[in-house]
């Protein structure tokens, strides 16, 4: 006999920031095989996420929530398994969203980038970075993350820019690089390229303008003939190089070869005869705009057509746009459209749903451009990344977004990697004054490479994030030095993230991994589906329905949000997130607290025994059920149904051990003796493992409750058993399944043949409301000799007078007095005419049927009203249906009175 105090309830809030404290400061996160500590075994097997590196200006919601839990218990898992796991966190330096905050704190001090200048810019860049880059870690910490803090890198660390610069070098030295005229997505008040990425998409009203394209007569003249050509943005016309018509199009063909005249400028421009033209759509006649629109471009290069810039880096009009110049885009489209109708060249406008490109940053409309940038020559890289995953190198989970994955660099165009940006990694190259060559090197110049020249002038613009990002699967690891860290981690092992960003994200990780390392970065790649709300809605600000994981971590628990999201997630489908369901989840760890109270209590109260005894039923049955969880856990685990394991977990817990074992367990401590110390020891021992299996899910209430385990066990009768145990649960072996696959299939259909006797009894009493504390009577047929070996525990449990508990193998008669019931094999007699007190159950009776006649009253009284007439009639049907179940209850309940 020993005591252990165990606290009255599990108080998250006091619990989670120690135990995060007491696992990091432990060196818990780190993995246990290190290659730069001795003793290091390079047989050990390693398992390695890199994080998807939030953006350090981030905070904190459901997405990354939903990262963090699912690749936590990835990392888990493996540690337990014995890996050397290890899990490397970081931040990404998010060009834009980074530049745009320190702006509006310069614009708030009266200044602005442009007046302190690019130095003092970044310095305050860099003074925010320290100040405020960290929050978005320490929250990823609150969600439990185990992740090695002493590896956490920046996306502009030392180390990661010079990878960054040695990739650019490479790639330059290689041809692989250009610089040239490109149409990109151009943002006129970030002053920016920015990336497909960082463009959305919005559903809004707008004009589909429609006017006259006037043929250039062929004898000279006053021009009569036109082409009727419609337009969105009308102001592009000034920027036209031709118009374009399919070339069996019965209408125009007859034009291709002609000349059109631009309106109000008087160029001329061809009429272009071009397949992919849609005859059906507005007039079938194209204007097309090659320096403004991307499927223009395109014609434009087939037909060798001019390209035109009529807007400049803010959005006003060139001097291309004539007596137009200078205006702003849309003040042009006005000032343009009231000429041309002024001049008769205008058929009519219709209203249109635009489909508008916006900035993600600053909302505005996002203009297509043609501008000077850098270039990644990417179809070689393409080919082998498609290679990568078509060859089985790379497993895509689920696998249907193989297809998507295919498509997309099947389709893939040169990839545009500068910003007109401050914050970010500058591209090294000079350009050299004197003989206008470009001097591109890994350490920084003091003279042209070219002509040694000494005025040489560092390109301005900055790479793109995402060159930066792709490379972190092995920068992060020390790329491009070979050190023990790249050499023993690299490649790494999943990369977990969200379907949305397959592209943007992982396929430039797996292009470049294949380009620098010649090696897949990772293995498999997880990708996990968007969090919605409760109703399966987006969640947006504007809606309202944003859930703060933070918030909910505060009132609920870490455990309860954690547990939550794994168990509602399946591989690359969105999941509901409902507050009402981490309430629910709240409670099973206050459940999973109690049967811990229940376990600790028996452990410490029993006698040692050396005396051998068979194992109950009951005993067999825990223990088959934990062999089939823990098989089942493992088998879902592989094939990456960690929501279905989770509940698995869930049922075994609650339902097999809190509900059905503890009560046995119960039953079975109060004989004392042998029995009740092999009872604790069986309750430790599966209560040890499925706090193991659960522990990735919710880390902290299951490290919490093993660590009060082992400290009571220790000081019990018990204590040999805890002896193998580690200094944590986290780092405790992954349990197996060690009987012969099999062997429970017996104990447990046994077993389930006595709960459902229970059950059946239960309810029977509870329909015939008899008092819990009378003990009934019961005859049984049986022939298995099953309820008269259980005959003890199956009284005891549903409340039955195990004296007066009669098993027969036949019964030619059924008792009178006695209802009879069937629970699977065994027939069941209960003599319930004999408890049940008539005037007790005759009051009982008639004031159900009061209420139910009620109801009845009310239905009638609706259904004859206007809403029988004029509600829908599935409303009205549903309400006819409720009518006719009350008159069957009460026709019952007539009939038992
Ligand atoms: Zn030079």
């Amino acid at each position: 006999m020993s005591t252990y105090e165990l606290p009255k309830a599990y108080d998250f809030k006091e619990t989670e920031k120690r135990v995060y404290e007491m696992w990091e400061s432990g060196g818990y996160f780190q993995p246990h095989n290190d290659p730069n500590k001795p003793h290091f075994d390079p047989n050990v097997k390693p398992f390695v996420i890199a994080i998807p590196p939030p953006n350090v200006t981030g905070e904190l919601h459901t997405g990354h929530a939903m990262f963090v839990s699912i690749e936590d218990l990835m990392i888990r898992y493996h540690r337990m398994k014995g890996y050397s796991a290890l899990w490397v966190p970081g931040t990404d330096h998010a060009g834009i969203a980074t530049q745009l905050m320190v702006e509006r704190q310069l614009l708030k001090e009266g200044t602005s980038r442009e007046e302190v200048g690019r130095e003092e810019f970044l310095r305050r860049t860099w003074e925010w970075k320290h100040k405020y880059g960290g929050m978005i870690t320490s929250q990823i910490r609150r969600l439990g993350a185990s992740c090695d803090w002493t590896r956490e890198r920046f996306t502009m660390d030392e180390g990661l820019s010079v990878a960054v610069r040695e990739a650019f070098v490479r790639l330059y030295e290689a041809g692989k690089i250009y610089r040239g005229p490109r149409l990109i997505n151009w943002s006129p008040g970030l002053k920016t390229a920015v990336s497909d990425l960082e463009v959305e998409y919005s559903e809004e009203p707008g004009t589909l303008y429609f006017f006259k394209y006037m043929l250039k007569p062929l004898n000279g003249g006053e021009p009569t003939e036109y082409i009727p050509v419609a337009t969105t943005r009308p102001e592009t016309i000034l920027g036209d190089t031709a118009v374009a018509v399919h070339p069996e199009d019965e209408r125009y063909q007859k034009y291709i070869g002609r000349s059109v005249v631009v309106p109000m400028l008087g160029r001329e421009i061809p009429v272009i005869g071009d397949d992919y033209v849609a005859r059906e759509f507005g007039t079938g006649a194209l204007k097309i705009t090659p320096g403004h629109d991307p499927n223009d471009y395109e014609i434009g290069q087939r037909h060798n057509l001019a390209v035109l810039s009529m807007l400049d880096k803010s959005a006003k009009v060139t001097e291309i746009g004539g007596k137009y110049a200078a205006m702003d885009r849309f003040d042009c489209r006005k000032a343009l459209w009231a000429d041309m109708k002024e001049a008769g060249l205008v058929i009519k406008e219709e209203p249109y749903t635009l489909n508008v490109p916006r900035s993600q940053r600053g909302g505005e409309i996002i203009e297509p451009m043609i501008s000077t940038q850098w270039f990644v020559r990417i179809q070689e890289q393409a080919e082998k990344g498609l290679m990568a995953v078509r060859n089985g190198d790379i497993r895509i989970v689920p696998d249907h977004f193989e297809k998507v994955y295919f498509n997309w660099l099947d389709n893939i165009t040169d990839w545009c990697i500068s910003r007109q940006l401050w914050w970010g990694h500058r591209i090294p190259v000079w350009y050299c004054a004197d003989c206008g060559k470009e001097t591109c090197t890994r350490q920084d110049p003091t003279a042209c490479a070219h002509c040694g020249s000494a005025s040489i002038e560092q390109d301005p613009d900055v790479l793109d994030t995402w060159f930066s990002s792709g490379l972190w699967p092995f920068s992060t690891l020390g790329w491009p030095e070979q050190t023990p860290d790249l050499k023993y981690f690299y490649p790494t092992s999943y990369m977990e993230t969200g379907y949305d960003i397959l592209f943007f994200w992982v396929a430039r990780m797996i292009m470049s991994g294949l380009e620098f390392t010649e090696q897949a970065p990772f293995h498999t790649v997880y990708l996990h589906g968007l969090i919605r709300d409760e109703h399966g809605q987006k969640m947006s600000k504007t809606k309202g329905n944003v859930i703060d994981p933070l918030t909910v971590m505060d009132e609920l628990g870490t455990d309860a949000l954690r547990f939550t999201m794994l168990v509602g997630s399946t591989p690359g489908k969105d999941s509901n997130l409902s507050i009402k369901k981490v309430e629910a989840n709240r409670n099973f760890a206050n459940k999973l607290w109690n049967a811990g109270r229940f376990v600790i209590n028996a452990v410490t109260s029993v006698e040692p025994s050396n005396e051998k005894l068979e194992w109950t039923l009951a005993d067999s049955w825990i223990w088959a059920r934990l062999q089939t969880l823990t098989r089942d856990v493992e088998r879902l685990f592989q094939t990456f149904q960690y929501g279905q394991a989770g509940q698995m977990i869930y049922d075994f817990l609650w339902g097999d051990l809190a509900d059905w074992y503890l009560e046995i367990a119960k039953i079975q401590l109060a004989e004392g003796g042998a029995r009740a110390y092999w009872t604790a020891n069986t309750l430790l021992r599966v209560f040890d493992t499925a706090l193991r299996l659960l522990h990735p899910f919710t880390p902290f209430v299951t490290e919490e409750m093993w660590q009060h385990l082992k400290k009571a066990a220790a000081g019990s009768a018990l204590a040999s058993q805890t002896a193998q145990w580690p200094n944590v649960l986290m780092t405790a072996q992954w349990p197996e399944a060690n009987a012969p696959e099999g062997w429970e299939d017996a104990k447990i259909a046994s077993f389930e043949q006595v709960q459902e006797i229970i059950r059946a009894i239960r309810n029977l009493r509870s329909e015939k409301n008899v008092k819990p504390s009378l003990k009934l009577a019961a005859v049984m047929v049986d022939t298995s000799g099953l309820v008269a070996a259980e005959s003890k525990l199956i009284a005891q449990l549903a409340g039955l007078d195990a004296a007066k508990l009669r098993v027969e193998n036949t019964l030619p008669k059924a008792p009178e007095g006695h209802v009879a019931i069937i629970a699977g094999q065994v027939e069941i007699h209960l003599p319930l005419a004999d408890i049940v007190d008539p005037e007790e159950e005759k009051a009982r009776l008639t004031k159900e049927l009061a209420e139910v006649e009620s109801h009845i009253r009310r239905l009638e009284g609706l259904l004859a009203s206007d809403f029988g007439k004029k509600a829908p009639p599935a409303v009205v049907a549903k309400e006819h249906e409720k009518l006719a179940n009350y008159k069957e209850t009460a026709a019952k309940l007539k009939a038992q009175l």
